[in-house]
């Protein structure tokens, strides 16, 4: 009864009334738009490309220079494929011409962002408030077809980033009550806590569970060994690493429903979902370009590549064919189900270990990023783990780290990785990067000759 509430009244007017985004047009659009056959999503995306190159010829001083460095001059493309004759554009493009990557209409409008980064350096960005909106209504298409649609009672086992007490707390409590969902905090889920944190989750009885992909297989390996079972939910929907077979298993036994693994990054959102026919990922590419290149910057299918991906909305900050550091491969087939969105074979290398803690757990490597979005000013950093017992922090800083700091963090890796985990920190002039120029942000003991 709940749902249709969430999604027909309660939605629309938080979104349009109090924020004034516009979510709500820009959900039946896409809701629309995955069923566009290949031709007419060609043809959709051609437009919105055109549009987006013209605005940056006009208005983004960097992009114009980068591009006529590279040989490439104005004038609108006839297919989506000739966008493979403008240059990628990197995480250190940005930062080093940060004002003149926002387009000039846009300057003093836009909204700013600071991620972890896949690289190892905070990474800044800007975007507007509409791209929010949109990504915001592509995110939930992606999430119904795994059975976790606006306003279904969802279970989400995540890193927070939820205020706990005070005004700002109350608003995220009400906030996410409002649209039945619920946070339980991955990143402290421990040998300790683990029966107690699964039987509120079956108390709470989701419909849906949303999660990073190492707690949820824990949780699901706890369900199965104690016998405890789930009953009424449709989907569970991982993302944030790769999603292994036994995994799977595990997830869709415990929770008795399938698994939806789902791609997205903090720079652009949902890229990419599986559907109901499980035959790899649809990418969302009735609102944005998503290619994969091999070492020569040809666009492949059917083998691993780079991701560049091209948002066709972010008017204030475009970042066209960026690199995110992550690699995939395309399937280059159709799915049964009908949509034309084409597919993803895998999500291939992301950039991130796990790190194993001297009680068997596991840590997943976003809660380092996390964790580091403390200090902005760290230039780059690395987590090693040198022994079962061991992390290295290797940073890059300005200036010496005080023993206050090197404390605080201490403390915040003790408090999930357990007491026993010791934490070196250590300071570097640089960070080696791996042979394909990426660099790792965090190293698992059985990966760690890759440190050197
Ligand atoms: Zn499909």
């Amino acid at each position: 009864m709940y749902e249709p509430l969430v999604r027909h009244a309660l939605f629309p007017a938080y979104e349009t009334i109090v924020k004034r985004r516009g979510t709500a047009a820009h959900i039946a659009e896409y809701e629309r738009g995955q069923w566009l056959d290949r031709k007419s999503l060609d043809a959709l995306q051609l437009r919105k490309l055109n549009e987006l190159l013209d605005h940056c010829w006009r208005h983004v001083p960097f992009l114009q220079r980068h591009w006529r460095e590279h040989g490439v001059r104005p004038g609108a493309l006839t297919s989506v494929a000739e966008l493979a004759a403008y240059p990628t554009l990197t995480k250190a493009h940005i930062s080093a011409n940060y004002d003149d990557m926002v387009a000039t209409p846009w300057k003093g409008r836009t909204l700013t962002k600071v991620t972890g980064g896949s690289t190892g350096d905070p990474f800044r960005f800007e975007y507007t408030m509409d791209v929010y909106a949109r990504r915001t209504a592509v995110m939930w298409r992606g999430y119904g077809w795994g059975g976790a649609s606006l306003g279904t009672r969802t279970a989400y086992l995540w890193g927070t980033g939820l205020r706990k007490g005070g005004w700002g707390g109350f608003k995220d409590r009400l906030y996410h009550g409002a649209f039945n969902r619920r946070f339980f905090d991955a990143f402290s889920l421990s040998e300790a806590n683990i029966d107690e944190r699964i039987e509120e989750i079956v108390r709470y009885r989701p419909k849906a569970v949303v999660g990073y992909v190492t707690p949820v297989a824990v949780v699901a390996r706890r369900m199965i060994e104690t016998g405890k079972t789930l009953s009424g939910v449709r989907g569970v929907l991982t993302g944030a690493e790769a999603l292994h077979g036994p995994q799977r298993r595990d997830i869709e036994q415990a929770f008795g429903c399938p698994v939806f693994n789902t791609y997205g990054s903090r720079e652009v959102m949902l890229m990419a979902s599986e559907c109901d026919r499980h035959q790899g990922l649809h990418v969302n590419a009735d609102h944005l370009v998503f290619e994969t290149l091999d070492s020569a910057g040809a666009p492949v299918v059917g083998s691993s590549g780079d991701v560049a991906v091209t948002d066709l909305h972010n008017y204030g900050m475009p970042m066209v064919r960026y690199l995110n550091g992550d690699r995939a491969t395309y399937a280059g087939t159709a799915c049964a189900c009908g949509r034309g969105l084409p597919l993803l074979a895998s999500i291939d290398g992301r950039v991130l270990d796990l790190i194993e803690t001297p009680d068997g757990r596991h840590v997943p490597g976003e809660f380092f990023v996390y964790v580091m979005l403390d200090w902005p000013d760290v230039k780059q950093w690395q987590v090693v783990q040198t022994a079962p017992d061991a992390v290295q922090f290797r940073l890059v800083v300005p200036q010496p780290w005080t023993a206050e700091r090197r404390d605080k963090l201490t403390a915040k890796v003790q408090a999930t990785a357990g007491a026993a985990m010791r934490v070196e920190i250590i300071e570097v002039d640089s960070i080696a990067s791996t042979p394909s120029g990426k660099r790792r942000l965090t190293i698992s003991l059985a990966n760690a000759d890759m440190a050197a």
